[in-house]
């Protein structure tokens, strides 16, 4: 045997006392301090006893180091920020509608300090907190009442379960939707407690086949936004108007789960046309749910709206407690709707709209201006080029509809063979980002779509961290 001192790890104690730990313990605290240092030398331990480690790799510098990355790994938040340039504004898996600053300073108001959730400063008495939107809600659709729960899933399945639970749910065989997730019109049916009669076919549905599934044991009559596909060609649906009428002749609710339910109609900031919650109501729909994230631009909340007495029956519904929305939901949800009171300024106010109406020709010539950069960082093997494009809205508004906008297109210059590597790379490159980017590959491309690129200097700031990609 050589006559060298075999290594060993420094004590823990010793670490401790160690003045490069110092600053460790007082940042992170003593005893996760501990625990990383033992983590640490119980995996390097193997290695030190077969002699795979020189001794500067076990220093105590060098392992308050290793200590330090680890720490700070540790305490870095899982809710990370991220740009979204995949084209689609509303995106559900990104978070779906960004909130304007008055329903920012809302939730912190909200969060900070007591406020009137559940109590009426009027009379002193207890308060509901559906009551603190009521007032606007009327204002905005002529809704008679409202309540609002955790989201439109949990809309529809207590509105569902509220008005016709051991009765059947009629429902037209093309609204029997899936909505991405676990969301399906039957599923949710099933669990309200609903029986589900389909009537008419995929592709037409009329009004005497829901006259002729009317029977004493029918409860509802149920219509569906289709939210995330379209049917084509050979067509038929009954209008919410003559479908109400059909309803309200045989003593039935109608309820129109409206998905994405728009307050005001789009088409007058050049959007496509969606059904406005107003409009389904004037037509004779007696509940309409929808989403509070989707188009409306606010928190995720389902807004149940209509009809006085079928509100009041859903709200005595032992379920509404399990799936009420929380006090910072409802702050942000009254500061959001605040803003629609001024439909002509609301473009600038409330981000989603000011997103998704962002003109082409502005969000090209930021295209333009990046180029550059873009191209100067990924060197020769990439060629990038602004490029116009089409994004989407997203979360199950039109589906088909494509909102023209202006997108980096990034194209590697190797042989076919190569390139599903190379764009694979690049968009784990960009993924890894401190704030990370994320675009969508297509046709042999990564496509970075800069409509709701906002913060241009916070993007430009930390892509000369964007790893060099083979
Ligand atoms: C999106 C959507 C839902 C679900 O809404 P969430 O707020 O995501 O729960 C339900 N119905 C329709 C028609 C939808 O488009």
């Amino acid at each position: 045997m050589s006559s060298s001192v075999a290594l060993r790890l420094p004590s823990i104690d010793g670490l401790l006392r160690h003045p490069a730990c110092a600053p460790l313990a007082e940042r992170y605290g003593r005893d996760s301090l501990l625990t990383g240092l033992r983590q640490l030398l119980d995996e390097l331990r193997p290695d030190v006893l077969s002699g795979q480690l020189a001794a500067v790799e076990i220093g105590p510098d060098v392992l308050a180091g290793r200590v330090g990355e680890r720490l700070a790994q540790q305490q870095r938040s899982h809710v990370r920020r991220v740009f979204n340039l995949t084209g689609t504004v509303l995106h559900t898996n990104l978070g779906r509608a960004l909130l304007p600053d008055e329903a920012i300073e809302a939730v912190e108001r909200a969060a900070r300090y007591p406020l009137n959730l559940e109590f009426d400063l009027a009379s002193g008495k207890r308060g509901d907190r559906d009551d603190l939107i009521e007032g606007l809600i009327r204002e905005l659709t002529g809704a008679e009442a409202v309540t609002v729960v955790n989201n439109n899933a949990a809309a529809v399945l207590l509105t569902l379960n509220s008005l016709g639970a051991r009765k059947e749910g009629i429902i037209s065989r093309g609204e029997l939707i899936e909505i991405g997730g676990a969301f399906r019109i039957p599923d949710i049916m099933a669990r309200a407690g609903v029986r589900l009669h389909e009537v008419g076919t995929t592709n037409r549905t009329h009004a005497r086949d829901y006259e002729a599934a009317i029977s004493p044991r029918s409860g509802l009559i149920m219509r569906v936004h289709a939210s995330n596909y379209s049917i084509e060609g050979f067509t038929a649906r009954v209008p919410t108007a003559e479908l109400a009428a059909l309803a309200h002749r045989h003593g039935l609710p109608l309820l129109e789960d409206l998905g994405s339910g728009s307050l005001l109609d789009l088409t007058r900031w050049g959007l496509p046309a969606e059904p406005t919650v107003r409009q389904a109501l004037l037509d004779g729909a007696d509940i309409v749910t929808f989403s509070g994230d989707k188009l409306l631009g606010g928190p995720q909340a389902g807004l149940i709206v209509g009809r006085k007495e079928l509100i009041a029956k859903i709200k005595k519904n032992p379920l509404k407690r399990a799936l009420r929305v929380d006090k910072l939901t409802l702050a942000a949800l009254e500061a959001v709707l605040g803003l629609y009171r001024d439909p002509d300024r609301l473009a600038e106010r409330l981000p989603s709209l000011r997103l998704l109406t962002r003109p082409q020709a502005d969000i090209f010539a930021q295209a333009s201006r990046l180029q550059p950069v873009l191209a100067d960082m990924l060197g020769e093997t990439w060629s990038v080029s602004a490029v116009e494009s089409l994004g989407m809205i997203g979360s199950g508004s039109q589906p088909v509809a494509r909102l023209p906008s202006a997108a980096l297109c990034c194209r590697p210059q190797v042989s076919k063979r190569l390139r599903g590597r190379y764009l694979l790379n690049l968009e784990a490159a960009l993924r890894a980002l401190p704030i990370p980017v994320l675009g969508r590959i297509d046709d042999d491309a990564l496509w970075l779509d800069l409509r709701q690129l906002d913060d241009e200097p916070a993007w430009l700031a930390q892509l000369s961290q964007l790893q060099a990609t083979p």
